[in-house]
């Protein structure tokens, strides 16, 4: 966890790999998003400048796009100046206990499956579709939550709606189709096509917002989604992305570093920051049209 040297009346309830949450004063969520980045379920030791506001204001810009379809968590984004721009204040929510993932091309976990068994979280496709393929129609793909440290984990819709109960399933099943159609058709007029995504959703518990189901955590950054080029897309292999490939691919031929030993990766050298920084980005800047500052 980072030290922001926030006021001592908020207090620090969560850190994850990259966020840290902390309670206001009047009772609501100070989510931050640090500059931290993980790959391969580790936290790196080195932090990527500027990454937090980033994938914080790109959250921002996609919720806004998205009221008509879902409720949000964020109640304003007037913050304590030490977090200002990474941070938002949200509503505390009971978060459901799993990642709500839509895909529209295959890779990744969903290729993994698709090669072994034919399926995706056991939704069954046609055979000969190939790392980065198109789907035949966009598919819903939930997983576990895991613990800091382990794998998500797919699984079927049965087993969502044994976890979450079937008509909440349904629910977050039908709002996280219609937030990845709206999203994947803006980013297409961007020439991004939006691979798949997960979200994270969590039922109100207070007010107007009781009982229902509200769009939580990160939305549609390239950590929680995977943005390929469209002009240079093509079915068969890895595609030109803006999530962390890059630093990936770094880490598994170029650093020396053994994914398996069980030991932390290193540092990432200057440019490998730089150039991962430029990623984001310039992620930032195709999707809305915006200049970074
Ligand atoms: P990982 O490091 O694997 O991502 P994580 O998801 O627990 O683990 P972060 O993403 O860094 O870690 O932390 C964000 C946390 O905040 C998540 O646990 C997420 O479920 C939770 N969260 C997001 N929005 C809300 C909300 N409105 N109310 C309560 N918890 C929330
Ligand atoms: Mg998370």
């Amino acid at each position: 966890m980072t030290d922001y040297g926030l006021p001592a009346d908020y207090v620090h309830v969560y850190s994850g790999k990259v966020r840290d949450l902390y309670r206001t004063p009047d009772g609501n969520l100070l989510f931050i998003a640090s500059d931290r980045i993980s790959a391969f379920d580790w936290v790196l030791p080195t932090t990527i400048p500027d990454k937090g506001r980033i994938l914080t204001q790109l959250s921002l810009w996609w919720f806004d796009k998205l009221t008509d379809i879902v409720s949000n968590h964020v109640i304003t984004t007037n913050v304590p100046e030490q977090v200002a721009g990474r941070a938002m204040i949200c509503r505390e929510l009971d978060m459901l206990p799993m990642e709500c993932v839509a895909r529209g091309y295959l890779a990744g976990s969903g290729l993994t499956e698709y090669q072994a068994k034919g399926t995706v979280c056991g939704v069954g496709l046609p055979p000969g579709l190939k790392d980065g393929s198109r789907l035949p129609k966009p598919i819903f793909t939930p997983a576990t939550k895991a613990a800091v440290g382990d794998h998500d984990v797919n699984i079927t819709f049965d087993e969502a709606m044994g976890m979450v109960g079937q008509e909440e399933a349904q629910v977050a099943r039908r709002i996280t189709m219609a937030v990845y159609e709206r999203a994947a058709e803006i980013a297409l007029e961007r020439g991004l096509i939006l691979a798949d995504t997960k979200f994270e959703f969590g039922i109100g518990t207070r007010g107007a917002y009781e009982g229902k189901t509200i769009l939580a955590d990160e939305v549609l950054t390239p950590d929680s989604s995977r943005y390929w080029a469209q002009d240079t897309w093509a079915p068969g292999g890895a595609q030109a992305s803006f999530d962390k490939q890059y630093v990936r691919d770094w880490l598994l031929n170029d650093s020396g570093w053994d994914r398996h030993s069980g030991e932390a990766p290193p540092s990432l050298p200057d440019e490998v920051v730089e150039r991962t920084r430029a990623k984001y980005i310039e992620a930032y800047e195709r999707l809305t049209g915006k200049t970074f500052v």
